[in-house]
């Protein structure tokens, strides 16, 4: 029975994230699962992401200065980070492109890459901007 009930809350998780493009945080993965599984706990959820990163199902995004993010799609892939509002985007469109220019310059075979992109994103990019044009007409 309890061992149903842990691999039915692994298969939850695992859903949960393919279906998020976010890249959350266990955190937040705990708080949005435990609406609908209230007897959930975060140790569970810790358990489950460990296991589920072990095996190959997702990625885990590691960070010096903050929270891991997790991601649904354990493929190898980029991402573009907001630095304003910590918003974390797959990045595919020029993938392949990349990979084979990467693949041109390593010294040898690649098994697997990373690549983070840090920026702002365009809804930032615009708070900005709107925020300039109104500090101008009031000034
Ligand atoms: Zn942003
Ligand atoms: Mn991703």
């Amino acid at each position: 029975m309890k061992e149903k009930r842990e691999t039915f809350q692994k298969a939850v998780i695992l859903r949960y994230l393919q279906k998020t493009t976010t890249h959350p945080t266990a955190e937040t993965i705990y708080q949005e699962i435990k609406r609908k599984l209230p007897q959930l706990s975060r140790a569970t959820v810790y358990r489950n992401l460990k296991r589920l990163k072990e095996e190959g199902r997702i990625l885990e995004l590691t960070f010096a200065d903050r929270a891991s993010r997790f991601d649904g799609n354990p493929l190898p892939h980029f991402h573009f980070h907001c630095q304003k509002c910590g918003s974390i985007v797959d990045l595919f469109a020029e993938e392949k492109q990349c990979a084979l220019c990467l693949k041109n310059i390593a010294p040898g075979p690649i098994w697997d890459y990373r690549l983070e992109l840090y920026g702002l994103c365009p809804k930032c990019q615009k708070d900005i901007k709107d925020k300039f044009n109104q500090g101008g007409k009031n000034g």
